[in-house]
């Protein structure tokens, strides 16, 4: 058994809330029961459901590509990582992948460019060819980001499983946190008696 692994997979939307603060993890984790689903979350769901339907109709040309095949929903796994996921879009190229996240939002976070990753790693071990590239899709601002799957994101990647694996196994609760101003809006906010 190596550090990576846990009884039971991570996901790859844990993965992006540890990467936010550790604390909304190590609730998810350890604590699963206690997470409320709010308005704006089922709102944001059903936009993205939208907005992938949408998506089918866009040509390669987004990804600089003339050829290729398109794929929606996609779910990707990795049993190194000890990692499951679903894709919201992967590109098959000759000799690449492309993975494409969507977002209800303007602008992207770095957790979000850190969960990007995570499924170029693992479309790789599926799918047998090199992730260099992936993009954001933006739906607010109609734009796609282009992030480049870098090795120091790979790393991310790899230590905050780590991180998870350790709280998930000693069950204790990280410090809050540093950016306060996520808390503002945290749905865990009442759990969090120092912030
Ligand atoms: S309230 Fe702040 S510290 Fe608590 S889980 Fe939310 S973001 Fe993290």
């Amino acid at each position: 058994m190596t550090s990576l692994e846990a009884a039971q997979p991570f996901t790859v939307t844990d993965l992006k809330q540890h990467i936010y603060c550790q604390r909304i993890s190590y609730f998810h984790l350890c604590l699963p029961d206690i997470r409320p689903v709010t308005r704006k979350m089922s709102i944001g769901i059903e936009r993205h459901v939208d907005e992938r339907k949408r998506a089918a109709r866009r040509t390669m040309a987004m990804y600089g590509l003339t050829e290729g095949e398109l794929l929606f929903d996609v779910d990707v796994t990795s049993s190194r990582l000890n990692l499951v996921g679903r894709l919201d879009q992967l590109v098959i190229a000759a000799d690449e992948l492309i993975v494409v996240d969507y977002k209800v939002a303007s602008r992207h976070g770095k957790h979000q460019e850190v969960q990007l990753a995570a499924y170029a790693m693992m479309a790789e071990e599926s799918y047998l060819l090199p992730a260099k590239r992936g993009f954001i899709y933006l739906t607010k601002a109609k734009k796609a980001v282009e992030i480049r799957i870098s090795s120091q994101l790979r790393k991310i990647v790899e230590s905050a499983l780590q991180e998870m694996t350790v709280i998930q196994q000693t069950e204790r609760m990280p410090q809050p946190t540093e950016w306060r101003q996520r808390c503002l809006d945290c749905e865990f906010r009442r759990f969090c008696n120092d912030v």
